[in-house]
């Protein structure tokens, strides 16, 4: 038995059997040379190695096309074609007989050239080309190597998901029945990953360092996500005490579910509003069975996340629209695409930057492509018609940009009234408070919002100058750090003294320990994971508004985060001794 410590990404316990998932990263292209009577060999195993992955590809072109309509199977088509093209495999032998060298690096080499010409091309359908040279030599790569590399969509048993790391389009396509648990060597709290595990409810630990050298394929494993512990093949006792917890959890979590429809008011009568983060469309039922009253924050990103596809305009309108749809009447903020960081998404946005949290990022991005941001900002007007759709710009960094946001969607409203499409004319329209300068400046950018919705994931990232993915500075990212705190400060004010309301949609407002410091501070909208939403709503039941601006004023007279979080977990525990 081994236990290895991480990061708690996402709650639960899971227990199964350890799935290693070999990321991009891995493995290393072996380089050798070769005997000329050994050539044949050689391309005798390509030729095997293509015939397997051909096969992979029609399966997975049928079920794409089944499952998902046309659309999606269209990448599975291109990847056909790439794997049955006469000129690729006539190079591929080309240069096994003149340079003699092991097919596996004959292969990389050749289509890590092609793919790299491909990126660094103007015309976007030739940089997507890339990426499908890219995927489809890996999948050969992956059979010559003899490396086990299923795809995550295709998982048909339960599984602990280990691995170095799992991109958020990984996570987005991996079949999520068959995940139990997921066990990554990097990754912090923050991490796309990490709030998309919370998402779909699937206990994750992140950040071990080396979990893919200590776990074996195939070992038992217990994923302790609430505690940030993994323990490898644990003995009969460990079992029973996690089968015990298991049972806990399982109680105490229909217990809060009981209480969805309570309303979350305090003691004394102050009502506040609790609504749901979502990544997909389909996350607002879910949020809808939590008891969520809204979408605080739908991260329209994932949308183009899939590799090798840009969600046009119709494709956009239709999952805004069923979100509002599906909804009925509450509110649904849809925040505009928020690409870079840890969501490169190299179809759109080219060549990968080398610091790209400080980068072209979310707006920065949008507002260079005003034809991809004119698009998406059609698409959301259009849906608005069908319910309270509110648009939210992220990255707001000061007012030229929030400015030159805001014409950019009056240039939309113009389009869509020329075209006769009609939207909602009152519509909504905030920014996301989460780089310093925009918390600074929260008076002057009030002036031109309609919200603020404060993200702490990032205001903590930037404020503090720590990478939110990197778990070795994840000791650095407090969001009780007095910093932060000012800064939500600052911004609540300023937004109630323009009378605008004042959301918080990262992941601190899912935070039960936080809610009644930041109900102190006069935070008026929570906005969360939905299954956080019940356990911060009962604190939020059990507490006056008096006690926790009291609570605050104290917080906010501290010297460092580790004071500020000593003062709220005493008060908590004195407050909610049995939770
Ligand atoms: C945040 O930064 O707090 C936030 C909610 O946005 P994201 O996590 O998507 O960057
Ligand atoms: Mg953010």
């Amino acid at each position: 038995m081994k236990e290895l410590r991480g990061l708690s990404a996402a709650p639960g316990v899971a227990v199964g059997k350890a799935f290693l998932y070999l990321d991009d990263e891995a493995p290393e292209i072996p380089r050798y040379g070769i005997r000329t009577p050994d050539v044949e060999n050689e391309w005798d195993r390509f030729q095997n190695a293509v015939r397997i992955a051909e096969s992979e590809v029609v399966e997975l072109r049928d079920r794409a096309s089944r499952e998902m309509g046309d659309e999606h199977a269209k990448i599975f088509e291109a990847h056909l074609l790439m794997l049955s093209d006469v000129e690729l495999r006539d190079q591929i032998r080309a240069r096994l007989v003149e340079l003699e060298q092991n097919i596996e690096w004959i292969l990389w080499d050749l289509t890590r050239e092609l793919s790299q010409k491909l990126a660094a091309a103007g015309d976007p359908y030739l940089r997507e080309r890339s990426i499908d040279i890219h995927d489809i030599s890996r999948r050969v790569l992956n059979h010559l190597l003899l490396i086990k590399k299923v795809s995550l969509a295709d998982l048909d048993q339960d599984v602990i998901l280990v691995t170095h790391n799992l991109l958020p389009s990984d996570a987005l396509v991996m079949n999520k029945e068959h995940v139990k648990g997921i066990v990554m060597d990097i990754g912090g709290k923050t991490s796309h990953t990490a709030i998309l595990a919370r998402a779909f409810e699937i206990p994750a630990v992140l950040g071990l360092t080396d979990a893919t050298m200590e776990i074996r394929e195939g070992s038992l494993v217990v994923v302790d996500g609430g505690a940030g512990k993994v323990i490898v093949e644990p003995n009969g006792a460990v079992l029973d005490r996690y089968r015990r917890l298991t049972e806990t959890l399982r109680k105490a979590s229909s217990a809060l579910l009981a209480e969805k429809d309570l309303p979350a008011m305090t003691m004394d009568g102050k009502r506040l509003t609790l609504k749901a983060n979502i990544e997909i469309p389909e996350e607002a039922d879910h949020a809808l069975a939590y008891g969520a009253e809204g979408i605080g924050l739908y991260r329209s990103e994932f949308l183009f996340l899939t590799p090798g596809r840009t969600a046009d305009e119709e494709e956009q309108y239709d999952s805004y629209r069923r979100v509002v749809v599906s909804m009925a009447g509450w509110p649904v903020t849809i925040r505009t695409l928020d690409v870079g960081g840890d969501k490169l998404i190299p179809d759109i946005q080219g060549a990968e930057e080398k610091n790209p949290l400080l980068g072209w990022r979310a707006i920065r991005f949008c507002l260079a492509r005003r034809e991809l941001f004119g698009t998406q900002l059609r698409a959301l007007l259009r849906a608005s018609v069908d319910g309270d759709l509110r648009i939210m710009f992220p990255m707001i960094s000061g007012l030229e940009e929030l400015e030159d946001a805001l014409s950019a969607l009056e240039d939309a409203k113009v389009e869509c009234r020329e075209r006769g499409q009609a939207f909602r004319e009152d519509l909504k329209v905030g920014i996301m408070i989460e780089v310093p300068s925009a918390a600074m400046t929260a008076d002057i950018l009030a002036r031109r919002s309609d919200f603020f919705s404060i993200g702490t994931n990032d205001l903590v990232q930037y404020s503090i100058a720590t990478d939110r993915g990197n778990e070795r500075v994840a000791y650095l990212a407090q969001p009780f750090h007095p910093a932060v705190l000012r800064f939500v400060k600052a911004t609540i004010d300023a937004a109630h003294a323009k009378g605008i309301s004042a959301a918080m949609c990262g992941e601190l407002a899912g935070d039960p320990n936080a809610s009644a410091v930041l109900l102190g501070l006069g935070l008026d909208e929570f906005s969360m994971s939905a299954v956080s939403i019940p356990l911060v709503k009962r604190v939020i039941r059990g507490v006056n508004s008096a006690e926790c601006e009291a609570l605050a004023r104290d917080a906010l007279a501290q010297n460092s985060y580790r004071d500020v979080e000593t003062l709220v977990r005493t008060w908590m525990a004195e407050r909610f001794p049995t939770a």
